[in-house]
């Protein structure tokens, strides 16, 4: 597997699986449609650069047009008892199911990950519909004691209506599924706003979900708006109709998404970029340790938001850890992913390698030497892919802006420590806060790390990576990361709004705090 032809019999199985062709719509606004300004997205593969396909695009005027009708299918989506919501979330799981092999190698071919990772992404989906579908008999509300005889006080939790969600081009339909099925079950209509970068994943998920809501005689409740650059994503990010944006991305782009939101008083759910770091101490296990910070670096070609892209080392374990960490990162194969013994693909576009490279030139000018990597590496066969050497740099101060910024991509900075307060303190002096890690069986370090004076992310994991979550969690992070929680737990409250409700069943009208008000002895 290599050559051009190879890649183009698997483009043609997997497209033929999932009802895709060389032209297809990206605008589902209850049908598929042409778009009316006639505008189209060349779609290409990051692992050769051919073209995948030719994707219709929305404009600003379809979109107003697909709102409307997602909340025509708001108003009888939300009237079915949640518990039927989820038995046709239950359907979306099985069809899911049958065409997980196809997903996972379109996102292969779309997006460059391995195709091992692609289907654990189709995975992660079944899973979480596993969980709406049980969540849907379980939208809790609290019953509490009324100060007032007679009274009644309880919470209800309604859906907001029709819900944003903008997604990256790194998890190109999980992310999505996290925020689609929790929202559904809860009776809300979801809009989507892919990554340009993965508009094909978007449609063929899209074509399943609506396929499946027809089979049921329901109305198309997940509506699908490709764009070329984000046009889309600013006219959600203003739309007064769209009473909460999921957005997942970048900080800089989140930031400018919660002010456009936050103008008009929407309510938003941020999931931006990370700057996540692993510290390893003297009483780590060393296999588990260099197990799981290799994997956090390299794991999606470092391009997922949970990558380590620095370890905190204790200065004792240089001569032991590094050699062997630097073994493990020039052992890895980059190339083509859809090779069964490739556990590194290429980066998502020629943009992505030219921020690599300036990465690694700024942090040799901050004082770092390369220990690994630094090349950008020509796959025979695979000349226009973008691919790089994962990369690992030592002596980068750890408060460089370098270190501080997120390079997506696969660079490891080491950063030393002596005393595990110093650890501490270079871990929590990034801007972000999404995931962290320690390896250590010392449970002094280890709860210490998991106190409030250690890691300051919204993820701690002891003994295993950064990356990987499990959908049971709430995922999310802290600080510029953007404070969003997403997929389990309690983290479906951010997609509906709570009715707080008091009911006087009896003869009189009591007021609360005490409070007398006698209209009759004022007359
Ligand atoms: P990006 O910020 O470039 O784009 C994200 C989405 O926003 C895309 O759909 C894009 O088209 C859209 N967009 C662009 N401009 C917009 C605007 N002005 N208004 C509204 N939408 C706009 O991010 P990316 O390069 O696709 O993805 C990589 C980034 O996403 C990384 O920073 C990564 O850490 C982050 N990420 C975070 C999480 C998380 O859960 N925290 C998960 C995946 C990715």
């Amino acid at each position: 597997m290599g050559s051009g032809n190879d890649i183009r019999a698997f483009r043609e199985r997997v497209f033929a699986d999932l009802g895709l062709y060389q032209e297809v719509s990206g605008l589902f606004d209850g049908g598929w449609g042409a778009g009316a300004q006639g505008r189209r997205l060349a779609v290409h593969s990051p692992i050769d650069g051919a073209q995948l396909a030719d994707v219709a695009v929305a404009s600003e005027e379809d979109f107003g047009r697909l709102i409307e009708n997602a909340w025509a299918s708001f108003r009888e989506w939300s009237r079915i008892p949640a518990p039927k919501r989820g038995e046709v979330v239950r359907a979306i799981g099985e069809r899911l199911r049958r065409h997980m092999d196809s997903l996972g190698l379109l996102i292969a071919l779309e997006v460059g990950k391995t195709p091992i990772e692609g289907r654990g992404e189709v995975q992660e989906m079944i899973d979480i519909c596993d969980f709406a579908v049980g969540l849907s008999r379980q939208l809790y509300g609290k019953t509490m004691a009324s100060e007032r005889l007679n009274h009644r006080l309880y919470e209800h939790w309604h859906p907001h209506g029709v819900v944003g969600v903008i997604t990256a081009f790194n998890f190109p339909c999980a992310v999505w599924s996290w925020n689609a099925f929790i929202a559904a079950v809860i009776g809300n209509v979801v809009v989507w706003k892919p990554s340009p970068e993965a508009a094909l994943t978007a449609i063929a998920v899209t074509n399943i979900m609506n396929e499946v809501l027809d089979d049921h005689g329901l109305p198309p409740i997940f509506f699908l708006a490709v764009d070329e650059s984000g046009e889309i994503g600013k006219c959600m990010s203003r739309e007064l109709r769209l009473p909460l944006i999921s957005f997942t991305g970048s900080v800089s782009t989140g930031k400018e998404v919660a002010a456009a939101v936050n103008a008009r008083l929407g309510r938003t759910i941020l999931e931006l970029g990370g700057n996540n770091a692993a510290i390893v101490t003297p009483d780590a296990d060393p296999e588990i340790a260099l197990r799981g910070v290799a994997f956090g670096a390299l794991a999606t070609a470092g391009q997922r938001c949970t990558t380590t892209r620095r370890l905190i080392l204790h200065e004792s374990l240089s001569d032991s850890f590094i050699p062997r960490l630097v073994s493990a990162f020039g052992a890895v194969k980059v190339g083509n992913p859809l090779e069964p013994d490739v556990l590194v693909g290429p980066l998502i576009n020629r943009g992505a390698v030219d921020s690599y490279c300036a990465a690694i030139g700024q942090a040799q000018a901050a004082g770092g030497t390369v220990l690994a990597g630094n090349a950008v590496e020509t796959i025979p066969g695979l000349e226009a892919g973008h691919y790089v050497a994962p990369t690992i740099l030592d002596g980068v101060p750890p408060d460089a802006e370098v270190v501080r910024t997120e390079t997506f991509a696969p660079i490891l900075y080491v950063l030393r420590y002596r005393a595990l307060d110093e650890a501490f303190a270079i871990h929590n002096c990034v801007p972000q806060g999404l995931s962290s890690a320690i390896f250590s069986n010392n449970l002094r370090e280890v709860e210490a790390f998991l106190s409030v004076v250690g890691s300051d992310c919204g993820l701690a994991n002891v003994n295993t990576g950064t990356a990987g979550a499990e959908i049971g969690g709430a995922f999310g992070g802290e600080k510029d990361s953007g404070g969003g929680r997403e997929s389990g737990s309690d983290a479906w409250k951010a997609y509906a709004r709570r009715q707080t409700v008091t009911i006087n069943f009896g003869p009189d009208l009591p007021l609360s705090q005490g409070v007398t008000f006698d209209v009759s002895q004022r007359q």
